[in-house]
Order: C-alpha cells, then structure tokens, then sequence
C-alpha cells in the first residue's frame, strides 16, 4: 500500500511538471518546424542542404508526437464513464488489434460469455488494450500468441490485503503474451512514468503508468505477471456495476443481443 501511495505521488508530480513544460516545449517546437519547412522550400536544387533539413525536420516531429503524449499523460482527462461490457469492446477492437500485431501474431480471446457489466470510459480503456497489445508485440518480435481473456471474479478480503481496493464482485481483463517477459528490475520500475527500455525514440514509457492511472481513477486494480524468457501478463480488474448498458451503445457496437 505504500509503494502504491509512493506510486500514487509520483505520477501527480511528474503530471504537473509535465504539462506546464509540454505546451510550451510544443510551441518552440513549432516555431523550429515552421523556419526549417520554409528553409527546405527555399535550398532549391541542394541536395546535401535538403538532405540535412529532412533529418531536422525528422528530428521535430519525433519531439512533437513526444509532447502531444506528455500532454495527454498530464492533461489526464476527466474520465466518461460508461456502463459497458467489456467482451463487447474486446470484439470491437478485433480489426484493430490484427492490424497493429501483424499477421505473424495469434490473437485468441478467452471467455467473455455473460461477462459483468463494467462502469468505464470507452475511450480509456481502448487505449489502454491497445498499448498492452502493442507492448506485447515488441516483447514478442512480431512473433507469438497473443491471448485476451475475460472473466467474472470475486477478490476476497485476503486477496485484497494490503491492495487499494475492496473486496468485492470484478471483471477481469487479462493480456498475455509468449514474449520476452521482463527481468525483476524491469517489473519493479514497469508502472513508472517514462520508464523504458525501448530504443530511443522507440518507447515513451508512458503506456503503462497510463494504464496504471486509469485502472486506479476507475476504482479497480492492475498487476504485471512476467517471468524473462516465458512471457508476460498484465491483469486488469474493473469494479462489476448492476447498472445495464444504455440501449444506445447496444445498437451502436452493431451486436444484437437478443434483448435481456
Ligand atoms: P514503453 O512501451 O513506451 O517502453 P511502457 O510504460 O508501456 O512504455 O512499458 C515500460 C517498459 O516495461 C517497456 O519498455 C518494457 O521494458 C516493459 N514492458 C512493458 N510491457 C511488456 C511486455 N508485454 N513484455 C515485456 N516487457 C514489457
């Protein structure tokens, strides 16, 4: 509980610091980005001028995006919640999710069948799969199986021992890859903002500290299951609600469901 409260102060910190530097940062960035643009339509014919002002320019953009992720990592956007089910979003996701793994990269969905309703924003939580997906596939090398799994839980008083979150009735998402795995140092430093050990340019190591923030600001709970050389597994546990989903979001996942 403690390391999850040091955690907690962290990010807050870091959140500030961010996003007073970032809008800043973006606006010298685009001043740069301007004058080089204007530079490279002005070098005419030189193809050596032309050559250095793609690398600048290059340069700037890979700054840019930087920024426009520490704005949303500091921005943290007031969540939307809504009540939804979580298999239904999964599927949704299923075109995406292939193309941004490749084909070398088995996706199998387990479970999800009467699935609890879940009080979320769907938005957030899209994100939040996603990266986990993505994360998975550099684990894997492009190469391996990628498993989702979905399940109804109960966490006891034991389970929630020491957790910042009570006991209680759950939806489970899990996100298992047959990658890599990380080394105990890697797992200890995993949820930290900017923490990466991707190749610069590579990784942000912001993917799962938003992660960790969203599962937290919507009352639930997340750990990392990984061993080096067997894989990883991030589980994710969302309060259940009683609440039933808005007829609207239904009709709109074009899933018909028989009425219930
Ligand atoms: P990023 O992906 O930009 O590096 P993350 O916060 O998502 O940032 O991840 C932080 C680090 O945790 C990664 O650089 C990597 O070392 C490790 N990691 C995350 N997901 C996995 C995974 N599925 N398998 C192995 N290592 C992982």
């Amino acid at each position: 509980a403690e390391d999850a409260l040091r955690q907690a102060q962290k990010m807050e910190a870091v959140g500030q610091l961010t996003g007073g530097i970032a809008h800043d940062f973006n606006n010298v960035l685009q001043i740069i980005s301007g004058n080089l643009h204007l530079l490279h339509h002005l070098s005419g014919n030189d193809g050596v001028m032309r050559q250095r002002l793609d690398t600048a320019i290059a340069a700037v953009e890979r700054g840019a995006k930087l920024s426009s992720h520490l704005l949303a990592f500091a921005r943290r956007q007031p969540l939307q919640p809504v009540v939804a089910d979580l298999s239904r979003v999964v599927r949704n996701m299923d075109a995406l999710l292939r193309r941004a793994l490749g084909e070398a990269i088995d996706i199998v969905l387990v479970g999800g069948a009467g699935l609890w309703n879940t009080l979320v924003d769907r938005g957030q939580i899209e994100n939040v799969i996603l990266n986990l997906a993505i994360n998975a596939r550099d684990a894997m090398d492009g190469v391996g199986k990628l498993t989702i799994e979905l399940g109804n839980v109960v966490l006891d008083e034991q389970y929630v021992h020491n957790l910042d979150v009570p006991a209680g009735q759950y939806v489970m998402l899990s996100v298992t890859d047959t990658g890599k795995g990380m080394s105990g140092s890697v797992l200890q430093r995993a949820f930290e903002p900017f923490f990466t050990t991707k190749p610069e340019g590579a990784g942000t190591g912001l993917g799962l500290s938003m992660a960790y923030g969203f599962v937290t600001q919507s009352r639930g709970h997340i750990r990392i299951y990984s061993e080096p050389g067997h894989g990883t597994g991030v589980k994710i546990y969302l309060p259940r609600t009683l609440m039933a989903e808005a007829a609207d979001e239904v009709e709109l996942s074009g899933v018909v469901t028989g009425g219930t």
